[in-house]
C-alpha cells in the first residue's frame, strides 16, 4: 500500500524546499489524518508534530472548532470576488482584529499567502512615499539573515543566501544591515541584559541610507529561517525611533511570530512601540487556509484615499484575496484563543517545555544554547560549546538528526544545525515529555 502512494508520489510531485534527490533515501511520509498534535502516516505510524506543520497549525490538528466553522461556512459562501464585493466573515475579522493588533495599525488588506503580504506590504510603501512627496526613497532595508518569502520582491529583502543566491540578478538592490547575533554577540554581551549595542550597525546604515529608504521590514524577535535567532524587544524600540527620526516606514513581519507563539498575541506587543505595516498569516488561520492580511495605520492609508483620475489607489489582487474559508476559519481560531485562554494555558506549558528541554539537554556537550520564547525553543547544535565552533555544514548533522527522530515517530525538521520546537499551543506536557525524550534519543544516534 504505503509502496505504492510513495512511488506514484515520486513519479509526479516536486516537493517544495527539497533536494528530491535525497528522497532517494528518505522517502515522502504520507500522511492520512491528523489529530491535535500528532500526525498518522498511511501506515499507521505515529509523529508528534513538534514543528507544527511549518509553524502555522496553532491549536492542533483537525480541530473539531475549526473543523465545524469552515464547513458552516462551506455551506453559505464559499468564495466570491473581493473587489467591490464583500462577506460578513472578512468584515467581523477585520473587526475583530483590530481590536488585537498593535495600537495604531487600522486597515486591513487581505491576501492569499504570507510571501504574497509581504510583496503587499512592499508596495504599499514604496507608493505611499511616492504619494506624499518622497519618491526619492525606493529602497528597503532588511536584517541579513532576515526571511520573508520566496517571490521575487520578497527574496529582495530576505538575506538567506541558500534561497536568494542563485537568483541576486533578478532581484532587486536592498540595504541589509547586520542583525542582532545573541548567541555570538560580537559585543561580548547577554541578550537578557544588553543595550543592543549592537544597534550602531543600523544607525550607520541609516546615516548612509536612510535618505533613501522607503522602509525597514523586520522579523520581530524571532527570525525564523535563520534558525530561530532571538533578539530583545529593545532592538525594535531604537529601531522604531530611527526609522521615526529619518522618516522611513517600519514594516513588522508578523508571519511567523503572530498569534501568540512568542507567548503574547503579537512579537511587536513584547515592546512599547508599532510598526506602520504588518503582515499576518502562517497561524492566522489555524493552519488551515491560505491567507495573510496584510495591515496598516490609517496614515498610510489615507496617502491612497483621492478621486479616481488622481490614481493614487493601490492596484494589488490576489484572486483568492479574502477567501470565506479562510476568515471563517481564522474566527474560529480567535474565539477559541479568547474562549479557551489559549495564551494562559500555553505560557504554562512554555515554562514546563523550557525546564525540561534544559534539563534533558542543557548540559550536552554539542549543544550550545536553548533559546526560547513563547514555546518556541531552539537547541543550537555547535562542534564545540566552549568556541561556539559550529559543525561543518557538509556533515548536515541536523539533516542526520532529522531522520533519526523521524525514525522516532517525532517530527523536528531543523534550520541547519538548529533544532527546534515550535508545537501547537494546546500541546500538553505529556506528548512533550515524548518529543523532549526522542529529541534525546534522536541526536544521541547521530552525535553521541
Ligand atoms: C513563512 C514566512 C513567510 C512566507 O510565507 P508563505 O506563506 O510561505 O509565502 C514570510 N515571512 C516570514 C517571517 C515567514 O516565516
Amino acid at each position: 500500500m504505503k509502496e505504492n502512494w510513495v512511488d506514484t508520489d515520486l513519479q509526479y510531485i516536486w516537493h517544495p524546499c527539497s533536494q528530491m534527490k535525497d528522497y532517494e533515501t528518505l522517502k515522502p511520509i504520507v500522511i492520512e489524518r491528523g489529530e491535535g498534535s500528532m500526525l498518522y502516516d498511511v501506515d499507521g505510524n505515529e509523529y508528534i508534530d513538534i514543528i507544527s506543520s511549518w509553524w502555522c497549525n496553532l491549536l492542533g490538528h483537525c480541530n473539531p472548532r475549526i473543523n465545524e466553522a469552515i464547513k458552516k461556512q462551506l455551506d453559505t459562501l464559499e468564495h466570491v470576488i473581493f473587489a467591490n464585493l464583500s462577506h460578513k466573515p472578512a468584515i467581523t475579522l477585520a473587526q475583530r482584529l483590530s481590536t488585537l493588533v498593535p495600537q495604531g495599525l487600522a486597515k486591513f488588506h487581505f491576501n492569499d499567502n504570507g510571501s504574497g503580504a509581504v510583496e503587499a506590504a512592499l508596495k504599499m510603501a514604496f507608493q505611499y512615499q511616492y504619494q506624499t512627496g518622497h519618491p526619492e526613497r525606493q529602497k528597503f532595508m532588511c536584517l541579513s539573515e532576515g526571511y520573508h518569502g520566496e517571490t521575487i520582491g520578497a527574496l529582495s529583502v530576505g538575506s538567506m543566501d541558500l534561497f536568494a543566491k542563485i537568483y541576486k540578478p533578478m532581484l532587486m538592490e536592498t540595504v541589509h544591515t547586520e542583525a542582532p547575533d545573541c548567541y555570538r554577540c560580537p559585543y561580548g554581551q547577554q541578550r537578557d541584559t544588553c543595550q543592543c549595542e549592537c544597534f550602531v550597525k543600523a544607525e550607520e546604515d541609516f546615516a548612509k541610507y536612510g535618505h533613501e529608504l522607503a522602509a525597514v521590514i523586520v522579523e520581530p524577535l524571532v527570525q525564523g529561517c535563520a534558525g530561530m535567532r532571538m533578539y530583545p524587544p529593545l532592538y525594535l524600540e531604537k529601531l522604531r525611533k530611527l526609522c521615526d527620526a529619518y522618516g522611513v516606514l517600519l514594516i513588522a513581519d508578523e508571519i511567523a511570530t503572530g498569534f501568540g507563539r512568542t507567548g503574547k498575541m503579537f512579537a511587536f506587543d513584547h515592546t512599547s512601540v508599532s510598526p506602520d505595516i504588518m503582515t499576518v498569516s502562517k497561524a492566522l488561520t489555524g493552519g488551515y487556509m491560505p491567507m495573510s492580511i496584510t495591515i496598516v495605520t490609517q496614515d498610510i492609508y489615507d496617502a491612497f484615499y483621492a478621486d479616481y483620475g488622481e490614481y493614487k489607489a493601490f492596484m494589488h489582487s490576489h484572486t483568492y484575496a479574502g477567501n470565506p474559508l479562510g476568515c471563517a476559519a481564522a474566527l474560529a481560531v480567535l474565539d477559541i484563543m479568547e474562549e479557551d485562554r489559549v495564551l494562559d494555558t500555553a505560557a504554562e506549558t512554555a515554562t514546563y517545555l523550557h525546564e525540561q528541554l534544559n534539563a534533558a539537554l542543557g548540559n550536552h556537550p554539542h549543544v550550545g544554547e536553548i533559546r526560547h520564547i513563547g514555546l518556541i525553543n531552539a537547541i543550537e547544535l555547535v562542534k564545540d560549546r566552549g568556541t561556539k565552533e559550529a559543525f561543518d555544514s557538509k556533515q548536515r548533522t541536523g539533516y542526520q538528526i532529522y531522520k533519526a527522530a523521524l525514525d522516532r515517530g517525532l517530527l523536528l525538521r531543523p534550520l541547519g544545525d538548529v533544532l527546534y520546537f515550535n508545537p501547537a499551543l494546546t500541546i500538553d506536557k505529556k506528548t512533550l515529555d515524548r518529543a523532549i525524550a526522542k529529541t534525546v534519543e534522536a541526536i544521541g544516534a547521530v552525535i553521541g
